[in-house]
């Protein structure tokens, strides 16, 4: 054995350990924080993102915000993981809980400064956790009627760029989600948002029935085509094939003349296996040659090509048909059925709309808007109030929003801490206190005093006004339940798992160990294997 320093890593790697890690983490979560902050609620601002090739976006989206800026530090990635998950999960609710991480972690570092061990306040964090789940569960309420679902939708819309066509888009969100199913078989698969650009946000439409942005490949063929039997294809209809092109060396006329000749025949021919299927409408995920066009034409076939993967998945479900590969396997039963496919043109645009679908769950949202910009952020803020919808129907309870769920949290919890004896109790009321940044932040993104509403709404809440919050449209503190400002009990279930696990996690990190030499190639990413 040797005296002499032993490498057990390369030079290239970077090292913070104990407390500078800890620091350097929370550092970078509460940045992340601090970024999504002022858009949270009906009062926030919306950010303008421009990315390297000069596209902009406006939003006021949490999730889309942390998306689309280009983050580095591993933490702060971790941060941004919990709104994607958010998003996914429930569709709603990013801000709030990537806002909630941040105040935890920053609460937690008062801890550590006092000497307090990461693995106690990860232990206490936790507990204060399930608490709240238990609290929450207490203070939800059981939707009994429509209204309440389109106050639900309402409140998820307020502050947003939608606010003013929300009272016609909540009731685009509540048709939708009828239509699509009951209970738990609500999917937002069944859903199909379509944008078209001119017209205003008022101009949008629910349609039962897929909407394609297609129209059909050929003039000639039928533009309405009743009783349909629909085949999906995900093949192309065509030879060349841009990705498989060869080179095919002809020295002739003649040799040209019978490729040609061979091309069409074998044109021909598939055409005549859809012609045979019985199908009457074709929709195809790649191109369709003039040939083959000609050849459905002439059977009255109605065909439409370049439909996305998404658009052939959603006709699959809302027709029952099967997306096909092979036409030599082609069966009856492959085909879907519609009562109606037809295009219908407006000026310049055209639309494919299938209507009477088999699966009556199909529906979609016809998005109108002046510019993409405004379509774009309106397409967000329905996706926030589906998403709030569906999980509010899921889990059939609801809670007051506006900071009251918070801020009762926060009391019970509290309560809850001076019953634990140990330094846990620390964490657990500073879990409590991350609790009231939620109304504090949508007060001061409102213009008014924060420290005065935090006041007064915890004196409501102690004389037993559970679901006292802050109401915006009156910028008081009120029963924001009656008021209808309310939120699916899953959101703010979600929220606050989803912060505290990525809070503890981060705490319970105190070695980054950087690869600095293994950028991968051109994300400029940290390789943290
Ligand atoms: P998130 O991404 O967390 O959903 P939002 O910007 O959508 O963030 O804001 C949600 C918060 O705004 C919730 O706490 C909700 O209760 C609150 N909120 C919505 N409408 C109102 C209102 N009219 N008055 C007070 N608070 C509201
Ligand atoms: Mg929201």
């Amino acid at each position: 054995m040797s005296d002499g320093p032993s490498y057990v890593m390369p030079e290239n790697v970077s090292r913070t350990l104990g407390r500078d890690a800890q620091r350097n983490n929370i550092l970078a979560a509460k940045i992340i924080a601090d970024i999504v902050k002022t858009t949270l609620g009906p009062k926030g601002m919306d950010k303008m993102l421009v990315d390297s090739s000069g596209n902009i976006i406006v939003t006021n989206d949490g999730a889309t915000i942390l998306q689309e800026m280009e983050i580095e530090h591993p933490v702060a990635k971790m941060m941004v993981e919990i709104a994607k998950t958010q998003e996914s999960e429930v569709g709603d609710g990013t801000t709030t809980a990537a806002l909630l991480a941040g105040k935890l972690l920053e609460n937690a570092e008062k801890l550590l400064d006092r000497k307090i061990h990461p693995t106690v306040i990860v232990k206490g964090y936790r507990m204060a956790a399930e608490k709240a789940v238990e609290i929450l569960k207490s203070q939800s309420v059981r939707i009994s009627d429509e209204s309440m679902l389109k106050n639900i939708a309402r409140t998820a819309m307020t502050g947003k760029s939608a606010e003013g066509s929300k009272e016609k888009l909540s009731d685009i969100i509540i048709g939708a989600v009828k239509y699509v199913g009951e209970g738990n078989s609500v999917s937002m698969e069944d859903i199909k948002i379509e944008k078209r650009k001119g017209g205003s946000i008022d101009e949008s439409e629910l349609i039962r029935g897929v909407v394609l942005d297609r129209e059909r490949a050929n003039a000639e063929m039928p533009n309405m085509i009743s009783n349909a039997r629909v085949l999906l294809l995900d093949i192309p209809l065509e030879i060349k094939n841009p990705e498989t092109e060869t080179r095919i060396s002809v020295s002739t006329p003649e040799q040209l003349a019978s490729f040609v000749a061979s091309e069409e025949k074998y044109l021909a021919s598939i055409s005549d296996k859809i012609i045979k299927s019985g199908a009457n409408v074709v929709f195809c995920q790649k191109g369709i040659d003039d040939v083959a066009q000609y050849y459905l034409a002439r059977a009255r076939i109605f065909a439409c090509r370049r439909i996305s993967r998404s658009d052939m998945e959603k006709l699959a479900r809302a027709t029952s048909a099967k997306i096909i590969s092979n036409l030599d396997d082609l069966k009856n039963e492959y085909l879907g059925s519609a009562e109606l496919v037809e295009e219908i043109r407006q000026g310049e645009e055209a639309l494919t709309y299938v209507r009477g679908c088999k699966n009556p769950h199909a529906v979609t949202i016809l998005l109108r808007g002046g510019t993409p910009h405004i379509i774009d952020e309106t397409e967000r803020a329905i996706r926030d109030g589906l998403g709030d919808v569906i999980a509010a129907l899921k889990s059939g309870t609801i809670v007051a929003g506006g900071g009251a769920i918070e801020a009762e949290l926060s009391r019970q919890i509290l309560g809850y801490a001076r019953t634990l004896g140990g330094r846990e109790q620390l964490a657990v009321q500073e879990f409590a206190y991350s609790l009231e940044s939620i109304p504090e932040t949508l007060a001061e993104n409102a213009g008014l005093d924060p420290l005065y509403i935090i006041t007064e709404l915890k004196r409501a809440h102690e004389s037993g006004k559970s679901t006292f919050g802050l109401n915006l449209f009156t910028d008081s503190l009120d029963n924001t339940l009656q008021a209808g400002i309310v939120e699916p009990t899953k959101v703010k279930l979600q929220a606050i798992s989803a912060a505290s696990e990525a809070a503890t996690m981060i705490l319970r990190i105190d070695d980054v160990l950087i690869s600095k030499m293994q950028k991968k190639h051109d994300e400029g990413q940290y390789n943290m294997e």
